[in-house]
């Protein structure tokens, strides 16, 4: 730490991504990216013409961008927010929506970052405990007066709420934010978008990081009525108004304009996931029930942190979160099916060798 920094800044943990190891070629399943590559039309979209253009700022209401995505939702204009990441709006739904008088709650089991927000912003925060079998007990969300931050599907389980009981979590803190994170609604969540229409406090957000293969582009999107996305704008107007460069613009437009492509590859998805968790359950892990595209699996015949270690050592990466709630467990992103018939042989083959 230098000695500059200020004291409210001292304590943070900030937020550990997933490792991005530079020395060999991995099967990458550590931080839930899109096994396929952007479609052609998202590729062509990101020409030269557009390049040239790098000498100018771009929109900064991102016009062409934001009107694809009311269309391809079925809402207005102004009841869309984009940004760099949904991270970024993340960020911007704490400092907009979250303080003393409106402290953050959220899942034990969930995203790490609401954590690092709301301590970046000194929220005050409470964590939700999880049931045995890592879901979420809704009911314990309802009628809490507090801002409602919310993974739908979960983060790190995969386990997703049906849309009715969103709808009572939103209905009975009304008063309060809740916002519905869809990172990995494409994979077999249902969305929320809908009820924005109805409930002024609920926020769904989006990216086009893990169903639209955008990760490295950075793009996020949020949903709601058009009061809290004009409160959102403040914020990103009081920060940094061009957030979205030029290429991420374009490609985001081409992406949407693809949207069966990047759908039809959810599905590709969600078959290899169920392929996947049901091989590892068949070899004794438990394997949560997951409707995102990774699944979360321990308790088998290796301890988790070591399988994690000897996955790497045989070239495929997964997420092991240390300590914890979740230290008998590993997160694995699902990739294409041929790489996952690789973990699965390779699991086998480490299995052999235990004996
Ligand atoms: C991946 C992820 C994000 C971050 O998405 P970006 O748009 O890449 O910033 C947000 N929330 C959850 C739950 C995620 O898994």
């Amino acid at each position: 730490m230098g000695r500059l920094l200020t004291s409210k800044y001292q304590k943070l943990a900030p937020y550990v991504p997933g490792e991005q190891p530079q020395d060999k070629k991995y099967i990458k399943l550590n931080t839930n990216e899109s096994p396929y590559p952007p479609s052609e039309k998202t590729l062509d979209a990101v020409s030269r013409v557009q390049v040239s253009a790098l000498n100018l700022y771009p929109d900064p209401d991102a016009k062409n961008l934001t009107k694809a995505l009311a269309e391809r939702y079925g809402v207005n204009t102004d009841e869309v927010f984009l940004s760099n990441g949904s991270d970024d709006i993340l960020n911007f739904a704490f400092m907009a929506f979250c303080d003393e008088s409106h402290p953050a709650v959220f899942a034990k089991i969930t995203y790490g970052f609401y954590k690092v927000y709301a301590e970046l912003h000194s929220v005050p925060y409470r964590e939700i405990p999880m049931e045995s079998d890592f879901s979420i007990n809704p009911d314990l969300f309802k009628n809490q007066n507090c801002s409602i931050i919310l993974a739908n599907p979960n983060a790190q389980t995969g386990i997703a709420l049906p849309l009715s009981q969103i709808e009572e979590i939103v209905k009975t803190n009304p008063d309060n934010l809740v916002l519905v994170d869809e990172a990995y609604v494409d994979f077999g969540g249902e969305s929320a978008v809908e009820l924005t229409k109805k409930y002024d406090n609920l926020l769904v957000v989006g990216t086009f990081s893990k169903s639209r293969s955008l990760a490295g582009a950075r793009l996020g999107f949020a949903i709601a009525n058009r009061e809290l996305i004009g409160d959102l704008n403040r914020i990103k107007y009081s920060t940094n108004p061009y957030n979205i460069n030029r290429l991420t613009m374009v490609a985001g437009v081409a992406a949407i304009e693809d949207d069966a492509y990047y759908m039809a590859n959810a599905e590709r998805i969600k078959e290899t996931r169920d392929y996947t968790a049901s091989e590892l359950r068949k070899r004794g892990f438990e394997v949560t029930d997951s409707s995102a595209n990774f699944i979360l699996a321990g308790k088998g015949k290796i301890p988790a942190e070591k399988y994690y270690s000897l996955l790497k050592d045989n070239g495929v990466l997964v997420r092991y979160f240390g300590n914890g709630d979740l230290e008998d467990y590993v997160r694995i992103s699902i990739g294409t099916r041929e790489q996952m018939q690789t973990l699965i042989d390779i699991t086998d083959k480490l299995f052999a060798e235990e004996n």
